[in-house]
């Protein structure tokens, strides 16, 4: 399989990069401190049409209505719709137990219960929803019937729809919501009733290639810093690098990131040939994680004291970089599916 990226992808690389280095240090260090959306970051990267990339320009077959409603809107940066909620305070890694409820009357549904950690929904128009439509079936392997995706318009959901902003370890947006009663047009419905968990699972690979991307740029970051670093700092008459007990780590480190992009860039490539690429995109996801985290440690313990002084950045990329063995799934659910889907083993959950 030829890994090399194409002339396309080298000059989005090359063109994201040039936008990426308007927002330098100073820039995110500061929005850390406000505790700040970075929204000059966001309308750049709406502007250069990097958020809409994947949007087709043509829509066809069912939901057309709804696509030719949203989508262009989306495409152009008018329409936000970056908030997704899935996570209950008691369906976290088992979806299939959410409980917020959407009920068919006449022609909308009225939904009814609690999400956390919806991220970005006060930046956010539009939220996809994922609802129980009929009640929890009472066999495990029918568990993930009876769920139902919706496209909310949070525009129209003023008086049936709270939010709250969660204080958590870093600068990131994500708020508890509260759906009281509210009135989603039965037109929002995505695709068909009932078989929301299906969609959501389809858009699990490309969300596990995208995370696995961030977390090897993040890891790429701390490898670079702490190699500056180490190669700078002189401690006992030479450079402090010299010492393999603080260069071996990040060695490693790098290693373990490079692998990592080896193993994203073949899952992202067996993705867009439409083959399976469910085993790789998790074992990408799993590996960037593990490898942008063992990044970070090496490059705090390089920077010493100094590594938690804010004006380095790496105690805040330190705070960041630990979601991704988290979110938007946790590795332990990576390694089960790996487990139980790929080596056929016995199911845990
Ligand atoms: C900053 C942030 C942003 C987020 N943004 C969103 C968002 O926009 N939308 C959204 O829907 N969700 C979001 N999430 C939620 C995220 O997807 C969940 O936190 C994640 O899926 C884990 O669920 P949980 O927190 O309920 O942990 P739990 O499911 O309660 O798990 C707790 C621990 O138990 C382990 N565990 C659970 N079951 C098993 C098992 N069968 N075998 C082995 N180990 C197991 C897990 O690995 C984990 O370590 C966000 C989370 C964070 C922190």
């Amino acid at each position: 399989m030829d890994l090399g990226l194409s002339a396309d992808q080298l000059e989005i690389q090359r063109a994201v990069r040039e936008t990426c280095a308007r927002f330098g240090d100073t820039y995110w260090r500061e929005v850390d401190e406000r505790l700040a959306y970075p929204d000059e970051f966001v309308r750049a990267m709406t502007e250069q049409g990097w958020l809409g990339m994947l949007i087709p320009e043509r829509y066809g077959g069912g939901g057309e209505d709804q696509k030719q409603r949203y989508l262009p809107g989306i495409a152009r940066g008018e329409l936000r719709l970056q908030a997704f909620g899935v996570t209950e305070p008691d369906a976290g890694s088992d979806t299939t137990r959410i409980s917020t409820t959407a009920a068919r009357r006449g022609d909308v549904y009225v939904v009814n219960g609690q999400k956390v950690f919806t991220s970005r929904v006060e930046n956010s128009d539009l939220m996809l929803l994922l609802a129980r439509t009929s009640p929890v079936p009472e066999r495990v392997e029918d568990r993930t019937q009876g769920l139902s995706v919706f496209l909310v318009d949070l525009r129209d959901a003023r008086g049936h729809f709270e939010y709250q902003r969660m204080d958590i370890m870093f600068n990131h947006h994500t708020y508890q919501c509260f759906f009281n009663e509210l009135e989603v047009p039965a037109q929002n419905l995505v695709g068909d009733e009932g078989r929301g968990f299906r969609y959501i699972i389809d858009g699990w690979n490309a969300e596990r290639i995208l995370i696995a991307s961030e977390a090897i740029g993040d890891g790429h970051w701390f490898v670079q810093r702490a190699a500056r670093y180490a190669s700078g700092r002189e401690l006992f008459g030479r450079q402090v690098g010299a010492n393999q007990g603080v260069q071996f780590p990040i060695a490693q480190a790098y290693a373990q990131v490079e692998a990592a992009s080896l193993v994203r860039y073949q899952a992202a490539a067996l993705f867009d040939a439409g083959r399976p690429c469910g085993a790789q995109a998790n074992m990408a996801k799993l590996l960037a994680s593990q490898a942008s985290w063992a990044a970070a440690n090496a490059c705090i313990t390089a920077h010493g004291g100094y590594g938690f002084a804010r004006e380095y950045d790496v105690e805040r990329k330190f705070r960041e970089t630990k979601l991704f063995e988290i979110a938007p799934v946790s590795n332990n659910l990576v390694l089960a599916y790996l487990g139980q889907r790929v080596l056929d083993m016995p199911r845990s959950y």
